[in-house]
């Protein structure tokens, strides 16, 4: 579904992804995993085309998207829930997830499509339906995270991008995070997950990616790499939390 062939990156000349490649197939959940500073945010950021690249290219659905603006990258379903969540803090829950719906709003059967996701994202988030009417400025870290995924699935994605969802939550919310994203995946979704918290990210893989320094290290099914010694030693310590 996505290809990335040898993509450079990075800001203001300096480089911070290098000649990376990487698949990722229609309905597998894909988890990068490195250190603070590997390059996977700024992954995300070139799928999206919010950072631009040097050369090399990516394909979706066999279409070349480098050239591409952010918003056509939307138009296409690749729908990111972006590093920190970025809330509407002064927006209610229902408000925030109508945002969300903006990719779908031209179409014209709207309003039943817009009650079709709305169904769709309390039914995976019941939390959410409880809290239709509060600011989301005011909910736990952990009901934002989900609000930021059920944002993100309001636009139908045909690929959900997910930068770090579990950063500044505790383990148990975490796992309720993953438990969504593996209900997200047998329901046949395509999922890009970028995680600090190699073990359970891998875990939770079809295929995974190692990445330091801006370059993919090492590839292989989730579980091959999560329980290689020489992986776990060098690269997959335990993350350290950053905001
Ligand atoms: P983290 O988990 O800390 O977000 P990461 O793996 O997502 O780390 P990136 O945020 O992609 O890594 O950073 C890769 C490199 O690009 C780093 O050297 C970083 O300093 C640099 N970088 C990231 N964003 C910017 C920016 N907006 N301007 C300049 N350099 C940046």
């Amino acid at each position: 579904m996505l290809r990335i062939e040898s993509i450079t990156a990075g800001y203001n000349k300096s480089t911070a992804l290098d000649r990376v490649s990487m698949t990722i197939n229609q309905g597998t959940l894909v988890s990068v995993v490195g250190a603070n500073g590997a390059g996977k945010s700024t992954l995300v950021n070139t799928i999206s085309r919010m950072v631009p690249s040097y050369s090399g290219r990516i394909l979706f659905e066999d279409r070349d998207i480098t050239g591409l603006k952010p918003a056509d990258v939307v138009d296409l379903g690749i729908v990111q829930v972006p590093e920190g969540r970025q809330l509407f803090a002064p927006l209610t829950v229902t408000e925030n997830l109508r945002l969300g719906f903006h990719r779908l709003a031209r179409r014209p059967d709207t309003a039943a499509k817009y009650a079709e996701r709305l169904d769709y994202v309390m039914g995976l988030f019941p939390r959410l339906a409880e809290r239709a009417g509060q600011r989301a400025g005011t909910m736990s870290g952990g009901e934002q995270q989900m609000l930021a995924v059920g944002r993100a699935l309001m636009a139908e994605p045909r690929l959900l991008m997910l930068d770090e969802p579990s950063l500044g939550l505790a383990p148990m919310v975490v796992d309720q995070i993953f438990d969504i994203l593996s209900t997200l995946r047998k329901d046949g979704l395509t999922i890009l997950l970028v995680e600090q918290h190699a073990d359970e990210a891998l875990q939770l893989a079809d295929y995974g990616y190692v990445m330091a320094v801006g370059q993919v290290r090492a590839e292989g099914p989730g579980n091959d790499l999560r329980t290689d010694p020489a992986l776990t030693h060098s690269y997959l310590g335990k993350p350290t939390e950053t905001a």
